[in-house]
């Protein structure tokens, strides 16, 4: 819903992934940072689920906050397997209960003591079971976003058949898809072309992995199995030892890549921010699509307005 009303509002929007820290001090910390990044008026932020449930109560307290507290439009990640329904059902209520009205289905990720992903007796097998579960017991309530990849995951390297899978999640009720992070524009638009013609019309969301540093960077590419274009490496390897020469020419590259994508017709991005502002704030203001405020850190506006939309 909020994604088609930015796209009648003409104007590119974007979002903010979050993940709960682990001490007290942490959480703090990033409410002050989302309070912060509330000014560069994304439309929505988003917080992780543990896989598993682990920290789930701060996920949705924090959903909680983000919403009341601090006026920004949420979306909840909620995985399904591997944890009690029970609680499942509790973050389902938690966030209708807080305002929320976005959740991203996940399967989740199996648990790092095991191998592989197995299914448990009784419970969800896959995010589109979930997808289903939160369509029987509440409607149109949520959107329902669920997770694309448009180079193969862990544990299915066929991207085409993974379409498949991702179809399913749609036609069980997803209404919007959030990828993976990726490096090469090429192979990302060739695959939502063959979403797009595989019948899956929803919004497709690429998901933006800024760059903070060096060993980051190809620690993330290394983790997702992502291509990563020998521009990238040429430019990003001479600089490797000096962090804030890393983060201003990752800026570049990864603006870069935005532009074409917004370019092809991609209307939201989706920034990976692993709770840190700078290296999203530097991307943004490379695009020039934040708010024309003159000093967006001390006058943050409400989403709504600041894109618009009221
Ligand atoms: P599914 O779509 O259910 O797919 C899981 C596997 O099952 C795939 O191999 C798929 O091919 C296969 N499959 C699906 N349907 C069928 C079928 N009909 N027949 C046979 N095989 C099938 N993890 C977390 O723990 N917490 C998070 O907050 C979180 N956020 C994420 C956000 C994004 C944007 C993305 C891309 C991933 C996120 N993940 C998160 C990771 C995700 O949980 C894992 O990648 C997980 O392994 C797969 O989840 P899924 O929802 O894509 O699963």
């Amino acid at each position: 819903e909020k994604l088609a009303e930015a796209q009648k509002a003409g104007k590119p929007s974007y979002s903010f992934e979050f993940f709960p820290p682990k001490t007290a001090q942490g959480v703090q910390n990033l409410y002050d940072r989302m309070d912060r990044m509330h000014g560069f008026g994304p439309s929505f932020i988003d917080v992780t689920w543990g896989a598993g449930g682990r920290h789930s109560q701060l996920t949705c307290e924090m959903v909680k906050t983000a919403q009341s507290a601090y006026g920004l439009e949420t979306c909840m990640h909620l995985t399904c397997t591997d944890m009690d329904k029970s609680k499942i059902d509790d973050a389902l209520r938690e966030a209708y209960n807080a305002g929320c009205t976005n959740i991203l289905a996940l399967r989740g990720d199996p648990p790092r003591e095991r191998e592989k992903w197995e299914a448990k007796a009784g419970g969800f097998r896959y995010a589109k079971d979930l997808v289903k579960y939160i369509k029987e017991k509440y409607g149109n309530h949520f959107d329902i976003g669920v997770a694309g990849y448009s180079e193969g995951c862990e544990d299915q390297e066929d991207a085409d058949l993974l379409i498949d899978h991702l179809k399913e999640k749609v036609d069980a009720g997803g209404t919007f898809v959030i990828t993976q992070m990726f490096y090469d524009v090429d192979i990302f638009l060739d695959w939502v072309k063959k979403c797009r013609a595989k019948g899956i019309t929803v919004p497709i969301i690429p998901g933006i992995m800024p760059i903070h540093t060096y060993a980051a960077f190809l620690r993330r590419a290394h983790w997702t199995k992502c291509h990563v274009p020998e521009e990238w490496t040429k430019a990003l390897e001479p600089v490797k030892n000096d962090d804030a020469e890393v983060r201003e020419v990752g800026k570049d590259l990864v603006a870069k890549m935005c532009r074409r994508l917004l370019d092809a017709g991609i209307i939201h991005l989706h920034f990976y921010t692993m709770n840190l502002a700078q290296a999203t704030r530097m991307v943004l203001e490379e695009l020039g699509i934040t708010p024309d405020l003159e000093s967006p850190l001390d006058k943050p506006l409400p989403w709504r307005q600041s894109l618009g939309l009221n």
